[in-house]
């Protein structure tokens, strides 16, 4: 058929057939439609059909129908389908069956909707009985496309029909649906068309371009589907990354034509540990979605090879010629129709970040891919998994099941057995385990908030598994012996019954399902991250720092790859229960004495953390920030001290009247008083001595003390108040005593032969008189170091860019400044003039879901805002400095998005918590190779 001709019926081109379609528009085909137009075109054996594009989809959203004339174009690309196979739309001789089925730029895994079958009436029905000369098999192609058709197009629950065949299944003592007859499958496809007739107050539509016109439109409407809102919703996927779904009608291929017939899924490489073997699973004798659906429980790819060898060797084939082609592992669906294989779909594999990182290490290594694509083709994030907990090793219990090892890692939690309870509980911070017999698209919600996921029914290709993997998530599918009661909540496995609430662990690598809670161990790098980091640091220009605040934390950070430390919060060390006691001696000191006498017994404690710190850090640099929070987080809060001295009231106020006792019960009752004289002058006696310590009123007095100094230091603000540089100018010996012994556990490890780099960082900075006043401390403080230790440090002095105007006047601080390090959490919150304490739980998430805001500004730097108060600080203070070093040590530190930013404007470092700084270093590496095409957002 000529394109023009298509063009002039719609005015839009808005079908293309597989022959001609662009494999590399996904925008415009959807991801499985062009692979299917591309898979055509390289020779794979696909069968033949057309793909009916995005925008027609998105005309239909708008208009609410089918755009003018698609359907005349349809029915002319079905009459070249019918020339092409040879078969007719709707005969009773040679029937041409097709499936319809959805498709978006990106992939949606079972979001949106496909109907299978289609075409299929009663006169088909008896040309296919003919064709293939097996009525069981058509009668069981007719009642599925029923249902299938019932419940997309017309949306009758499936529940309806499950009953039937449940009931059917029960009548005919059929333990699968494949032992149900031929006559069976028949009574069955006359009871849902009954059920159609009943529930959708219309017969069920026997001509088959009305049932493809019907299956098209629905198709379009389920990408505004629920289900496909929220994934799309939760995985922020935007228009500009998929606009709408296509719908690919494809001629009907059958796996369930006898035992020379299958379908299956598969992937190229393992996608749970990243092995190159082909992985996944096949049933003989069956249809399309029987495998995903979990419905019955597949076998392993391996078995293929003997069971249907011809079939196994053009499976090995069509393995190979996936990944030549597409350079990347391949996660397609196949159906043997009758010996022959055919590929029904294609798609990059989604694997879990363990599986991505060695294939990539290894599709290098095997010359498939580059280094740069062997970095690019992994999302910093999923290296996150690399690192999810195991089960103990030391742990031996027995465990109660094992199913299939769907997706790695181990989790613990309360079994819940439904999926909004899932959210519910997850959201109020329980842990829980979802367990059901098998999951569905709709239960997508309770995945997010679940640990793990433990199934009954389904492999390691089913709906939980792949899910489960796409999120990182443990899940063990398929464990049979575990039987599920939803109704009654809860499940048996063999002796034990399981209720809702119960604590179980699931290990998603072994497939091992415990009772109660196990404990886990955290993740080690495997050896091919380390390649695939090192390959990264070669690349990036971005060094990748952590922000630690202990030795152990600093000891782990360079474990990650921290080429160094870009913030160490120092009042976390202040917090620690040996120091706050004297870190609050020092608060309420009333004179400079006082103060002076606690600090001095800080000095040696602060100095010591401070040189475990550079020990840990020896050979690279260690930025330190001098005190930032306001005092009064170091003490306790104003009520709590008030309800502790009412209390303390109270007792007194006990003990006083029980010095009255002997008095009053003498008076009342002189017989009981003499019964218990003794008692009693032994008690009084005591409370003298008790009253005479003054010890309630000594507390009281000193908790009275605390109460005047924190309602002293209350403000309204306390984040815009008297804290970090504002402190140590009212303060100057607080800042003076960290000063001292930063230079001198820096002096202390330079004796010892250590190198160090210590950088001093003042927080908090606005004026440039700020940074003038403590960078005198500073020197003057050096100087006293150079005497006393005789050794001259070697440090660098800089300040932290969080408060706006410092930003604004960055030319005149890099005057003082030898660096900056941007402090983004504060510097969000002062742009914003968002509370970053209260707003996320206040307005934000309204803010992002009604699309004001598309991120959060405390998790993804704001480019358009506080990016570009960064630049102009950046320009400005190159300006003056041109070697000032540059970091970032906000939480957007080890945001990916971030990163790239960061990169852009030329910043040397970034600075993020230890776990994420893998994260950060491929994030580094990835911003290098793709800062040709960055386009700050608009
Ligand atoms: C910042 O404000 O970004 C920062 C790193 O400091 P803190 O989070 O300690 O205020
Ligand atoms: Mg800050």
């Amino acid at each position: 058929m000529g394109k023009t001709e298509n063009l002039i019926a719609t005015g839009r081109k808005y079908i293309y057939t597989f022959e001609d379609g662009d494999g590399k528009n996904k925008m415009l085909l959807g991801g499985k439609g062009a692979n299917l137009c591309e898979m055509t075109q390289i020779g794979l054996n696909v069968p033949p059909g057309f793909t009916v594009t995005t925008e027609a989809c998105l005309t239909y959203l708008e208009a609410n129908r089918l755009p003018d004339g698609l359907m005349g174009d349809i029915r002319r690309h079905m009459a070249a389908l019918e020339k092409k196979t040879g078969k007719g739309f709707g005969s009773a001789a040679n029937p041409l069956l097709v499936s319809v089925r959805s498709g978006s730029a990106m992939s949606m895994p079972g979001m949106m909707d496909t109907i299978l079958n289609l075409g299929l009436n009663e006169a088909s029905l008896q040309g296919l009985i003919k064709q293939t000369g097996n009525p069981r098999f058509a009668y069981d192609a007719y009642r599925r496309f029923i249902q299938l058709f019932g419940k997309i197009a017309l949306g009758i629950a499936d529940e309806h029909f499950d009953e039937r065949m449940a009931a059917m299944k029960r009548r005919t003592d059929a333990r699968l649906d494949v032992d149900l007859a031929a006559a069976h499958l028949e009574e069955l496809a006359g009871q849902f068309l009954d059920i159609v007739k009943h529930r959708a107050g219309g017969p069920f539509p026997q001509d088959p371009y009305e049932q493809l016109e019907i299956s098209v439109g629905a198709v379009f409407r389920s990408w505004m589907g629920k289900r496909a809102v929220d994934y799309r919703r939760q995985f922020k996927i935007t228009p500009d990354m998929a606009n709408g779904t296509a719908v690919n009608v494809c001629t009907m291929v059958f796996g369930n034509m006898g035992n020379d017939s299958g379908t299956g899924v598969g992937f190229t490489r393992n996608p749970g540990t990243g092995e190159n073997t082909i992985y996944g699973e096949y049933l003989v004798n069956a249809q399309g979605e029987d495998v995903v659906a979990g419905i019955r429980t597949p076998r392993p790819i391996a078995e293929m090879e003997r069971e249907m060898p011809g079939a196994y060797r053009q499976l090995t084939e069509l393995h190979n010629r996936l990944e030549s082609h597409y350079r990347e592992v391949q996660d397609f669906e196949f159906t043997v129709e009758k010996g022959r294989l055919y590929c029904l779909q294609t798609r990059n594999g989604k694997m879990n970040g363990r599986a991505m990182v060695r294939s990539s290490v290894e599709m290098f290594r095997e010359g498939i891919i580059s280094k740069e694509r062997a970095l690019l083709r992994i999302q910093p994030v999923m290296l996150e998994q690399l690192l999810v907990p195991q089960l103990s090793p030391e742990f031996l219990g027995k465990p109660l099941a094992q199913g299939l090892p769907a997706s790695p890692g181990a989790a613990s939690g309360k079994i819940v057995f439904d999926a909004s309870l899932a959210e519910a509980r997850g959201l109020s911070g329980e842990r829980v385990i979802l367990v059901r017999e098998e999951t569905k698209p709709d239960d997508i919600h309770g995945f997010f908030h679940a640990q793990g996921i433990l199934t009954s029914r389904g492999g390691k290709t089913s709906h939980a598994a792949v899910v489960a993997r796409g999120m990182g998530k443990p899940c063990v599918s398929g464990c049979e012996q575990i039987v599920i009661n939803d109704k009654a909540h809860n499940a048996v496995i063999g002796e034990t019954t399981l209720h809702e609430g119960d604590v179980i662990t699931i290990d998603g690598s072994t497939g091992y399902v415990y009772a109660g809670e196990v404990p886990t161990v955290e993740a080690k790098f495997s050896a091919e991250m380390a390649t695939l980091l090192g390959w990264a640091d070669e690349v990036a220009r971005l060094k990748v720092m952590a922000n630690a605040d202990t030795p152990a934390d600093a000891i782990r950070a360079r474990e990650f790859g921290a080429v160094g430390i870009g913030l160490v919060r120092t009042e976390r060390m202040f917090n620690s229960t040996d120091r706050l006691p004297i870190v609050q001696e020092m608060i309420l000191a009333e004179t400079q004495e006082e103060r002076q006498a606690a600090l001095d017994r800080l000095l040696p404690i602060q100095r010591a953390d401070f040189k475990a710190i550079f020990k840990a850090m020896q050979g690279l640099p260690v930025t330190v920030r001098l005190l930032d929070p306001p005092m009064h987080e170091f003490l306790p809060t104003a009520a709590q001290l008030e309800l502790e001295i009412a209390h303390l009231h109270q007792l007194r106020d006990t003990i006083k009247a029980l010095d009255d006792l002997p008095d009053t019960l003498k008076l009342l009752n002189p017989r009981l008083y003499q019964q218990y004289a003794d008692g009693l002058n032994k008690l009084t006696g005591a409370l003298q001595t008790f009253k005479n310590t003054h010890l309630e009123e000594n507390v009281i007095s000193r908790k009275e003390k605390v109460l005047r100094k924190v309602r002293a230091l209350a403000e309204v603000n306390p984040m815009l108040g008297h804290r970090g540089v504002r402190l140590g100018i009212s303060y100057p010996e607080i800042y003076s005593m960290q000063i001292q012994a930063i230079l001198e556990a820096a002096a202390l490890c330079a004796r010892e032969g250590i190198r160090i780099y210590p950088e001093i960082m003042v927080p908090q900075v606005g004026t440039v008189e700020e940074l003038k006043r403590i960078h005198g401390h500073v020197e003057r403080i050096h100087k006293v170091v150079e005497l006393t230790h005789g050794i001259d440090v070697q440090y660098k002095f800089g300040s932290m860019l969080e408060v706006v105007r410092a930003c604004v006047r960055a030319g005149r601080m890099a005057e003082i400044a030898e660096f900056f390090s941007f402090g983004t959490n504060d510097l969000t919150q002062a742009t914003f003039s968002f509370s970053r304490e209260d707003a996320e739980n206040k307005f934000l998430p309204a803010y992002n879901a009604t699309g004001i805001l598309q991120d959060n500004p405390f998790e993804v730097l704001d480019i358009k805002g506080v990016g570009r108060l960064m630049k102009m600080a950046v320009d400005d203070g190159r300006k003056t400095r041109p070697d000032l070093k540059l970091g970032i040590c906000g939480e957007h530190g080890g945001d990916p998005r971030s990163i790239h930013f960061c990169h852009q404007i030329g910043i040397d470092y970034v600075s993020c918590s230890g776990p994420r700084v893998p994260i950060a270093r491929l994030a580094a590496a990835q911003a290098k190779l793709q800062e040709a095409e960055y386009r700050d957002p608009v």
